[in-house]
């Protein structure tokens, strides 16, 4: 099939069948019972794939793609096991990505890749997903306290479920090769989100070389004695502070009231 890739859409498209097995192969027994969604359907080699596990939904920007992807899944869109949505996924304001419970897994565009993990980490929909992405965003998601990867993404999903590392994916598995290595992570939601934790780890972390108790500009009486009580060292650095504790200080900030709801995302 011909296609000029586009790369703005980070249209590197996954070639290595062994690694799509091994994707194929890594999806959760617990997701035969949600809807299983695919964002960026590319060529749909991927989708081909999941189409033995179950039906699939599968997302598209790229209208170029139609006629391509119609003629190559024909019998899956009139016998009902697939649905191409060709939709931006950032589009929509609110967080929801699909309407039911359902579980995730792409070849995400390098482009999207965080902002879009934040998204369905903020969906409550999202039950929990299987994605590549590009190797360094994926280890600062599965990175573990002291590891100097770790940093508000970190936090933020371990404090809602289990993220965790499954394997490297070279940039040759990919057509056009794109300049960096890639991994797939895997996530299962257990918990909902916490939206002041996204702000309180927003300013904790906002210069990661820098002592906490100077990145959380609170009033300096009230902090000491929360760092007092939670035994924490006024030198200590964002990165070597645990998940838990993370949730602690903010248990303890909000219980003083200097804590309140913002919007904003980490990055
Ligand atoms: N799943 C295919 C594969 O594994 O070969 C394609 C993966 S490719 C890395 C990412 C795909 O996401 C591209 O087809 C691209 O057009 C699509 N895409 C990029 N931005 C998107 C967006 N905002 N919404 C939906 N799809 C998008």
């Amino acid at each position: 099939m011909s296609f000029s890739h586009k790369k703005h859409l980070g249209q590197n498209f996954l070639k290595d069948t062994l690694i799509k097995d091994r994707i194929f192969l890594s999806i959760p027994s617990f997701a035969k019972n949600l809807q299983l969604v695919e964002i960026g359907t590319g060529l749909g080699d991927l989708t081909q794939r999941l189409l033995d596990f179950g039906r699939v939904v599968t997302y598209e920007i790229d209208e170029d793609l139609k006629a391509p992807l119609k003629a190559k899944f024909e019998n899956a869109l009139k016998d009902g096991s697939l649905e191409i949505r060709f939709e931006n996924i950032m589009d929509s304001k609110d967080s929801a990505i699909f309407e039911g419970e359902y579980f995730l897994v792409a070849n995400l565009p390098y482009y999207v890749a965080t902002a879009f993990i934040l998204k369905a980490l903020r969906d409550e929909k999202c039950k929990g997903f299987l994605v590549m992405i590009q190797k360094e965003v994926a280890q600062k998601f599965c990175a573990q306290s002291g590891e100097k990867e770790f940093c508000a993404l970190s936090v933020l999903s371990q404090s809602l479920g289990s993220m965790e590392y499954l394997f490297d994916v070279k940039a040759s598995s990919f057509e056009p090769m794109p300049k960096v290595d890639s991994a797939v992570i895997y996530f299962v939601k257990t918990k909902g989100l916490i939206s002041d934790l996204e702000s309180l780890l927003k300013r904790a972390f906002k210069s990661p070389r820098k002592m906490l108790f100077k990145n959380l500009e609170i009033d300096k009486k009230e902090l000491e004695e929360i760092f007092a009580t939670l035994n924490l060292s006024m030198q200590i650095r964002p990165h070597q502070v645990s998940t838990d504790t993370y949730i602690k200080l903010l248990n303890q900030l909000q219980k003083v009231g200097k804590w309140k709801i913002t919007t904003k995302e980490v990055t």
